[in-house]
């Protein structure tokens, strides 16, 4: 079978709908059971075409557990047409292949977090269970496309406007841009080149190192304390992402 429902206990409320897309049954099997022992909805998927096929159709999705060697589509083209078509439900990516680049080019494609197997299913379910407090305590549309909250951070980019509770701040163009890149893709990692890309151009001509001072000039705007930043957060060795 592609694709299986299992009922949540009946003892306990569903927590989330999670899709697990896993080829080896054995571990498939595994986390499912210990997704729904902590009350999770599990939707199971084989290969990367079905998972996309359920992403398209399930009204319901909160988190997508992700294999990066499937069959059909792997999981790192898989992430990369859910970020291409717009589906920012997040992604926990599991893999055999652990090393840094592995992890950075799960992050790259628009993973939200990263576990090497093997694993213990207390540590998958706790990273579950983190990733889904992120995206629904953090990040909250108040407006359809055209308002992002973060925190106390509120977007207005029709009206290129910020505020930070209520107050309306300052921001530079550039500074305006990133902030406006970073909270409309609200579990993005964001490489400095990248950044360099879309907020100067593909013209611009200079050092990534323009990225790190305006993000610094950001930070003196919008964060409590700069020096620990809770909205425009480094991720070591390959950028930033918000909160
Ligand atoms: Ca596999």
């Amino acid at each position: 079978m592609l694709l299986t429902e299992q009922a949540p206990s009946a003892t306990k409320n569903i927590v989330g709908c999670v899709l697990v897309v896993e080829d080896e049954a054995i571990i498939q099997e595994a986390i499912a059971l210990a997704l729904t022992e902590e009350g999770y909805n599990v939707l199971l998927a084989e290969d990367g075409y079905n998972a996309l096929q359920i992403t398209k159709t399930t009204q319901r999705l909160d988190l997508v557990i992700l294999d990066v060697m499937l069959p059909s589509i792997n999981g790192l083209d898989f992430c990369r047409i859910l970020r291409h078509e717009g589906i920012n439900v997040p992604v926990l990516m599991i893999s055999a292949k652990g090393n840094e680049s592995d992890r950075i080019v799960g992050l790259e494609v628009g993973a939200d977090d990263y576990l090497s197997k093997p694993f213990g299913m207390k540590e998958l379910v706790a990273r579950c269970r983190a990733l889904l407090r992120r995206s629904r305590q953090n990040f909250v549309s108040t407006n359809a496309a055209t308002v992002h909250k973060f925190g106390d951070v509120t977007i207005y980019p029709d009206e290129c406007r910020v505020t930070i509770k209520d107050t309306e701040i300052n921001l530079s163009p550039k500074e305006f841009r990133l902030l406006d890149l970073f909270m409309s893709h609200p579990r993005r990692v964001w490489s400095r080149e990248q950044l360099l890309e879309k907020v100067w151009g593909v013209d611009f001509v200079g050092d990534s190192k323009t990225v790190d001072v305006h993000i610094r000039w950001l930070r003196e705007k919008i964060e409590v304390d700069p020096s620990e930043p809770k909205h425009i957060v480094t991720v070591r060795g390959f950028g930033y992402r918000l909160g």
